[in-house]
This record gives C-alpha cells, sequence and structure tokens, in this order.
C-alpha cells in the first residue's frame, strides 16, 4: 500500500459513529483522502509514503469546526474586554458602518489574516464566518489552505448601506468565490439576524437563496427577547414562523445561538432538519440577561439538530481556543442547570463531526474514516499536563489548548508540522497587524496600549452612529412592544 502521508504509532479519536479510539493507531493518506484508519503494524514506521509522522506521543483527531464566527475585527482583540455592554454594543454599532463602507480594509484585512494564523496554529480547519466585506476573507483563508465559509451579512436595520447594494455585492461575492481553492471556500447567504431585518429584507434573502440552491443560509435567530418581538413586527407569530414563511426553514439553515428556544422552536428547526451554532463564550462573558434560559443544547440534540460550536465574536472575549468553547459549553451549562449536561464525547463530536454536519459537510470532513477528506490535527499529548493520560476525550474538551497542537493538515496539505506554520509568513502577519492598529489608532478616539483600552467617548460614538438603520430599528422595537402590552 502506498500513501502521501502516513501518521503511525499515534492514539488516534476517530470520532467515527462508534467514537472509535486508537491506542496505537495508524492513518493513512492519499490524494487529499483518508484512504485508512488502523491499528499500527510493526513495520507501518517504513511505509511507503512521500511524508511518513511517528505519531508517538500524539493524538491524532479531526480538524476542529468552528461554526459560527466573526474575523474582521480579530486585531481589536483586547479592545472590547473591560467594556460595559452598551459601551460595547454602541462602539461596535459605529465601527460596522464604516467598514460597510470599506473605510477599514486595511484593519479588516489584516483581521482576517490574523484569524487565519491563529485558527490555523489552534487546529481549527474550518470555519463559518460572517463578515462585512468577506472577500478578503475568503483570499486568506483559501491561500493558507484551510477551509471556509463566508458569507456577506445583510441588514437594513443595522446600518444604512442601501438594501440593492447590499444584495448586489453579495451576488458579486458569491459569483466570484463559491467553490473556490479546490471547493475548500464556499459562500453561505447571511442574513444577519432576527431583530435588524424587515421582512422586506428576509423576503429578498429567500429570492437569493432560491437563485443559488447549493448555498448555505447562515444567520443568528432567537439570541434575544428582541428576536420574536421584532418577528411580530414582521408581521409573524415569532421569530421562526418569520423564518418559515419566506421559506428558509429548512435544511440549508445554519443558525447561531437559539438561546431563547422553546419545545416548539426545537420540534420546528428538527422537522427542518435546521442546524444550529452554539456559541457559550460570547453569552456567558456578555451576558445581557441573567434570567434568561441557557441555550438548550442537550435537548436540540435529543430532538436531532446537528449543533456544531462557535466562537463568535472572539476579540470581545479574547480567545482563539476552539478547545476553549467545548470547556464552557460544560461549564455554563452545568452552572445554569445542573451538573451533567454533557458528557466529554458529545463535546468533542460536537467540536468536530456534529459542527460538519451543522454546516452540511458531514460526508466530507469532521472525522478520520476512510473517504473522509484529510483535515486531521496532531496534539503534543506526551506533556505533563497530559500526564497521566486517561479519558482522552475528556482531556480533549477540558484541558486541551491551542498550543497543544503540534500538526495540521487539510484536505491532505500539512500546513503546520512541529508547531511551524508553512503556508503565511507569521512575522509578516504580526508587522500588518501592528502597523493597521496604529493606523485606526490614528483615525479613530481609540486608545490601544499595552496597559489601556479606551473607546470613544459618547459623544463621538453618537455622532458616528448610523442614522437611519438603528433608529428605525428601536422604534419598531418600541412599537410592538407596546402593542404586544396592550393589544394582545
Ligand atoms: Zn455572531
Amino acid at each position: 500500500m502506498t500513501a502521501d502521508i502516513a501518521i503511525h504509532d499515534a492514539y488516534v479519536l476517530t470520532v467515527d459513529d462508534r467514537n472509535r479510539l486508537y491506542e496505537r493507531g495508524t492513518v493513512l493518506i492519499e490524494d487529499g483522502r483518508i484512504t485508512d484508519v488502523r491499528s499500527s503494524q510493526n513495520d507501518d514506521a517504513d511505509i511507503a509514503a512521500a511524508r511518513v509522522i511517528d505519531g508517538e506521543g500524539t493524538l491524532v483527531m479531526p480538524g476542529l469546526v468552528n461554526a459560527h464566527t466573526h474575523l474582521e475585527l480579530t486585531p481589536l482583540i483586547g479592545a472590547f474586554s473591560d467594556l460595559d455592554l452598551m459601551e460595547m454594543m454602541s462602539g461596535m454599532t459605529a465601527i460596522f458602518g464604516h467598514i460597510a463602507e470599506g473605510e477599514y480594509d486595511y484593519l479588516t484585512e489584516a483581521g482576517y489574516e490574523l484569524a487565519a494564523l491563529n485558527f490555523l496554529a489552534g487546529g481549527v480547519t474550518t470555519v463559518n464566518s460572517m463578515d462585512v466585506r468577506p472577500s478578503a476573507g475568503a483570499e486568506t483563508f483559501g491561500e493558507a489552505g484551510l477551509r471556509g465559509f463566508f458569507g456577506m451579512a445583510l441588514s437594513d436595520l443595522f446600518w444604512d448601506v442601501p438594501v440593492d447594494e447590499q444584495f448586489a455585492r453579495a451576488r458579486r461575492f458569491i459569483d466570484e468565490y463559491h467553490d473556490t481553492y479546490d471547493g475548500r471556500i464556499r459562500a453561505t447567504i447571511d442574513p444577519h439576524d432576527d431583530w435588524s431585518c424587515t421582512r422586506n429584507l428576509w423576503e429578498r434573502t429567500a429570492d437569493l437563496a432560491a437563485e443559488y440552491p447549493d448555498l448555505l443560509v447562515h444567520t443568528h435567530l432567537l439570541e434575544l427577547e428582541e428576536s420574536n418581538t421584532m418577528a411580530r413586527a414582521n408581521g409573524a407569530e415569532d421569530s421562526l414562523a418569520l423564518i418559515d414563511d419566506v421559506g428558509l426553514l429548512d435544511d440549508r439553515l445554519v443558525a447561531a445561538h437559539f438561546r431563547l428556544a422553546d419545545n416548539e422552536d426545537i420540534r420546528r428547526t428538527a422537522d427542518a432538519n435546521a442546524s444550529v451554532a452554539h456559541c457559550p463564550s460570547i453569552f456567558a462573558y456578555w451576558n445581557t440577561n441573567g434570567d434568561v434560559q441557557w441555550t438548550p443544547v442537550p435537548e436540540l440534540r435529543a430532538a436531532g439538530v446537528d449543533v456544531g460550536l462557535g466562537i463568535d465574536d472572539h476579540y470581545w472575549h479574547d480567545s482563539y481556543s476552539m478547545f476553549g468553547e467545548a470547556r464552557q459549553a460544560r461549564l455554563a451549562a452545568n452552572l445554569k442547570r445542573s451538573a451533567g449536561q454533557y458528557d466529554s464525547m458529545e463535546l468533542v463530536r460536537m467540536l468536530t463531526i456534529e459542527g460538519a454536519e451543522a454546516l452540511d459537510v458531514g460526508d466530507e470532513i469532521g472525522s478520520l474514516e476512510p473517504g473522509k477528506r484529510a483535515d486531521v490535527i496532531l496534539l503534543d499529548v506526551e506533556q505533563p499536563k497530559f500526564t497521566p493520560l486517561t479519558n482522552i476525550p475528556a482531556q480533549v474538551a477540558n484541558n486541551a489548548a491551542p498550543a497543544d497542537v503540534e500538526t495540521v493538515i487539510v484536505d491532505g496539505n500539512v500546513l503546520m508540522q512541529d508547531g511551524e506554520v508553512k503556508t503565511m509568513d507569521a512575522e509578516a502577519v504580526r508587522d500588518r497587524v501592528e502597523t493597521a492598529v496604529d493606523r485606526f489608532e490614528s483615525e479613530t478616539d481609540w486608545k490601544l496600549g499595552i496597559g489601556v483600552s479606551e473607546p470613544p467617548g459618547a459623544m463621538d460614538v453618537a455622532r458616528d452612529l448610523p442614522k437611519r438603520g438603528p433608529a428605525q430599528l428601536l422604534g419598531r422595537l418600541a412599537f410592538q412592544s407596546v402593542r404586544d402590552k396592550f393589544l394582545f
């Protein structure tokens, strides 16, 4: 037997449907696909392969899937950490208006590079990202050898960009980038959420989705109380009824959050075969209301909904760790509900195969099985932190960190080996990011130093906010809240 890559004598966590785990396993890769996963044989070190990796002391597992994220503002990691919720939200809203106009391309382009570099180094091989100007993201991730779903956020109440122009841009992006870089980069259709879009925007989104039937529809749903309130303002019974009315509640839908989902929402989502991305850190960090229930992930999964994990706006909570999302999913659910919400292997599955299934690529990636594309990561488990190596799924979900990832293979190509990223120039990325942040600081009233992050004052932010969209948004919500209170 020949192979391009042979990894032998490793612990192999396959995440197949039997969760098979090898104590001494071999993984063979040829033409970008996994061709065999089996127990190691004594002569595997001499196997006829272009690259033979001695896996002793490593854990081999599928690459991690970041099922919901935004990447453009990655250089602002640290900037928001100590703000209060309102400061953070208004500061962000002001920045997004400028991004949409293309004024901060230098910052967002550096952001994609920084995100690609850090996620690659931390074992994240697939992202599903919703951004304002995604072209640079598609190119950066494509050239780095990573896998990514990218889409352009559409909203008519969040900013003032004319809707016709938004759809024209989204269409251009899809035509240019969908199914490029050997199929590793795919476009998505991204209505932003159920509280900042009118019914008209949802209907136009459904028309676009009908034009491109291969694309996922990526959005945020049931994140806030306002989700259902705005759906009623849009003439629907609730959030999912609105999505269903316009014809988008189906197996192409992947929606972040679902924090407010009740039993009926869970049933409708399962019946439609739609998917959910759970982002625990963002809610644990920026919780708007501690009395609101926690996302009912166990119930969603029990109903058959594919639930992946997402790191969401990682620059709002200063983390590149997808392993950390597994741990946070468990901690937050156990704290809010009670112990034992997940077993560790379920969390490992959400980090890998269930994230892939949520993005409708579970038959291509997400587990180590013959026939699948070879997205494989190797962790150094011969370190004191993993000694003794008992209960590997628990070590992955509770204890592993990006720095433990040694080698990353995507589509059969080695992107990082022994900690060295091969497909990006890490020094050059650092230089560009530092230059971009200096320029951002000089062009805005942000102060970002080694011991300080100060946003512009409230007056400056208010002057900078988009004028029409958010005002309409607040007006509609207020009107509907009054209707809800007095008319029904
Ligand atoms: Zn998000």
